[in-house]
């Protein structure tokens, strides 16, 4: 996508990344939940996750899930693979894209993950392998801090997303894991990465939003956001909820034309917002987002 392009991509990570910062919730509000964010115009939907259920309880049964889902011909479905095996089910389950994880920080990705970056990799390399040509989006954690050593690892990034296209790697996305961006920082990446990558925000410490719109400015035209600003990961402390899909959409809507800024999300903002208060039902308390909180301007 040229860096001029007005479309924005948004994949919606919060039946994933959203949920599994949550008690778990039934299949049938996850289902309920995918479905509505693809009524709502999203095209890419981080839907589910193979990791173990004894781990991330939270994503148990993706496959069920998937059955379940009504599946939309035009919606690019995401799923979320550690491992050669998780990426065969994956592929039974008929998942269209695959994400897989890696940290920008070493240590992180050692406490965390349990592997050296060096295993990661080899994890990834088989994924692709058995990912049989679809598309295989690697979001690199911690890449604007990490909680482990501070400042963004920044050396380190190019390095490793040249590795990961060696192996296979299609997409990038530049994850702010427990929420340490700031614009100067996003700024500070991007010059290094190029803005051909996805960003995947949290506001952690209210930066998100700018985080994003700066980064709009400098080209970038992919972002991962979740319903309501949920979000967070369990295996890190204080990660803090994702952008919310309907604080982006929100502002972005309101960019107009003479702004030369893109504002064609395909995303209907009030449909967002029907299917809040369900999402709110199902994990038993109000959601972050201030736009799902205040409704739109
Ligand atoms: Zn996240």
């Amino acid at each position: 996508m040229s860096p001029t392009s007005t479309a924005m991509q948004i994949r919606e990570v919060g039946p994933r990344d959203g949920l599994q910062a949550e008690e778990p919730v039934t299949i049938e509000a996850r289902v309920t939940l995918i479905n509505a964010l693809a009524a709502a115009g999203l095209k890419h939907i981080e839907a589910v996750s193979f990791v173990s259920p004894k781990a991330v309880p939270q994503m148990a049964e993706p496959s069920v899930v998937m059955d379940q889902i009504d599946r939309q011909a035009d919606v690019t479905y995401w799923g979320l693979v550690p491992n050669r095996r998780g990426a065969e089910f994956a592929v039974e389950a008929g998942m269209d894209a695959i994400t897989v994880t890696i940290s920008a920080c070493p240590v992180y990705n050692e406490k965390n993950i349990n592997r050296t970056i060096d295993e990661s990799v080899e994890a990834i390399g088989d994924i692709i392998e058995v990912a049989d040509g679809r598309p295989v989006d690697a979001v690199l954690s911690c890449v604007f801090g990490s909680p482990y050593t501070g400042d963004e690892p920044t050396a380190s990034t190019p390095e490793l997303m040249t590795q990961l296209a060696g192996r296979g790697v299609t997409t990038f996305t530049l994850a702010d894991t427990t929420g340490m961006a700031t614009p100067q920082r996003v700024e500070r990446v991007l010059e290094i990465t190029g803005s051909d990558i996805g960003l995947h925000l949290h506001n952690t410490r209210g930066t998100a939003l700018v985080n994003a719109w700066h980064a709009i400015g400098l080209g970038v035209r992919r972002f991962d956001t979740a319903l309501g600003g949920l979000g967070g990961s369990p295996f890190a402390k204080g990660a803090g909820g994702n952008l919310g899909t309907e604080d982006l959409v929100h502002l972005l809507n309101d960019a107009g034309n003479e702004t030369a800024l893109p504002n064609d999300t395909g995303i209907d903002l009030d449909a967002l917002m029907n299917a809040g208060p369900d999402l709110a039902e199902a994990i038993g308390h109000s959601l972050p987002s201030p736009v799902a909180t205040h409704g739109p301007r």
